[in-house]
C-alpha cells in the first residue's frame, strides 16, 4: 500500500452524511487513494463538517505536521477552514486533478500550564474565571511585566482563530500568512486601581506570553483549547508561544483567506 495515498475521513455522526461519505470514499478509491480506519496510518486527513469539526479532526489526530488536512464543508454556511463542499465532490476532484489547489500552512500556538506537557491550539486558548467573581493575572511579554489584568479572562488566538471567539470580543482579524498570535481581553476592569491596555495586541512569533495567576487569587480558572475544556483545575502559570509546527491544509488557488472572510462576514 502506498502510504502517501492513505486517507482518513473524520466526520460527526450525522445520518444525512452517510451516503455522501460513501460517495466520497468511492471517488477517492477510484482515483487510487486508500481509505484507512486509523488516522495514524493516514497522510491525508479529510474533515467533513464545519469549522468545529475541522478543529476536532486536527485535535483528535494529534496536530500532525507530516500530513495534509482537507476541510470539506457539509453545511449551508461558509466555513473558514474548508474550501470544498460535500455536494461538489466532482469539483474537488477536478481541482486536485487540474492543479487548482495549493498548500497553505496555518500557524498554531503551543500552550504550557505549569509543569504539564504542552498542548496545541488551532483557533485559540482561553482562560476564564470559573466563578462569578473576577480573577487577576500578571501578564508578561518574555520576561517583561506588561500589565496586571483583572476581569473575566483572556483569549489567545492564532491568525485563523482570529475570526472566531477573538472576533466576537473585538479582536482584529489577522492574516494567517503572519507568524503571530493575538491576546484579547474579556471584560477587563479599568479604573484608578486596575489598568490594562484595553485593546487586543498582536505578538510576533518570536515572543512568549506568560500569564501568572496573582498570588492568593483564584487559581481555578477554566482553560480551553479550541472547542475542548482542559482537565486541569489548579493553575499558576500559563505560557503561550507560536509552535514550530504548522497545520498544512489544501486550499483553492483563487480562494484566499480574505475571500472567505468577505463571504462569511460582509
Ligand atoms: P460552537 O460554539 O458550536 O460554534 C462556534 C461557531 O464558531 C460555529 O459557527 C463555528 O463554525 C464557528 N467557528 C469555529 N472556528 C471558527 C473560525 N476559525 N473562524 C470563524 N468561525 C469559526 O463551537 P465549535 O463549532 O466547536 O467551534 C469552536 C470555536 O467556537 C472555539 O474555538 C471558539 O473560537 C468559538 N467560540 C466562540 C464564542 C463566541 O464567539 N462568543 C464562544 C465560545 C467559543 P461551524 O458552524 O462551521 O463549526
Amino acid at each position: 500500500m502506498d502510504k502517501r495515498r492513505n486517507i482518513f475521513i473524520f466526520h460527526q455522526q450525522r445520518d444525512h452524511l452517510g451516503e455522501k461519505i460513501k460517495k466520497l470514499e468511492n471517488i477517492s478509491r477510484h482515483y487510487g487513494f486508500h481509505i484507512v480506519e486509523n488516522s495514524k496510518e493516514a497522510n491525508i486527513i479529510v474533515s467533513v463538517g464545519g469549522d468545529g469539526t475541522f478543529l476536532q479532526a486536527v485535535r483528535k489526530s494529534g496536530f500532525r505536521n507530516d500530513c495534509l488536512y482537507i476541510g470539506i464543508n457539509s453545511g449551508e454556511q461558509q466555513s473558514l477552514y474548508s474550501d470544498f463542499h460535500i455536494d461538489d465532490q466532482e469539483g474537488l476532484v477536478e481541482a486536485v486533478s487540474n492543479s487548482k489547489i495549493e498548500v497553505r500552512r496555518y500557524p498554531i500556538i503551543e500552550v504550557t500550564i505549569d509543569e504539564e506537557p504542552p498542548f496545541y491550539c488551532l483557533n485559540e486558548c482561553t482562560v476564564r474565571s470559573n466563578v462569578v467573581r473576577t480573577f487577576e493575572l500578571d501578564v508578561f511579554i518574555n520576561d517583561f511585566h506588561f500589565e496586571t489584568f483583572r476581569g473575566d479572562g483572556m483569549v489567545i488566538s492564532t491568525p485563523t482563530g482570529s475570526t472566531a471567539y477573538n472576533k466576537s470580543i473585538g479582536g482584529a482579524v489577522v492574516d494567517p500568512l503572519l507568524r503571530a498570535f493575538q491576546v484579547t481581553e474579556l471584560a477587563s476592569l479599568n479604573n484608578n486601581q486596575y489598568r490594562t491596555l484595553g485593546t487586543s495586541f498582536v505578538l510576533s512569533g518570536t515572543h512568549t506570553l506568560t500569564l501568572e495567576v496573582v498570588k492568593g487569587g483564584n487559581h481555578f480558572p477554566i482553560v480551553s483549547m479550541d472547542n475542548e475544556a482542559l482537565g486541569i483545575s489548579h493553575v499558576e502559570r500559563i505560557q503561550v508561544k507560536l509552535s514550530d509546527r504548522v497545520i498544512k491544509t489544501v486550499k483553492l488557488k483563487n480562494n484566499s483567506f480574505w475571500h472567505k472572510v468577505q463571504r462569511t462576514f460582509l
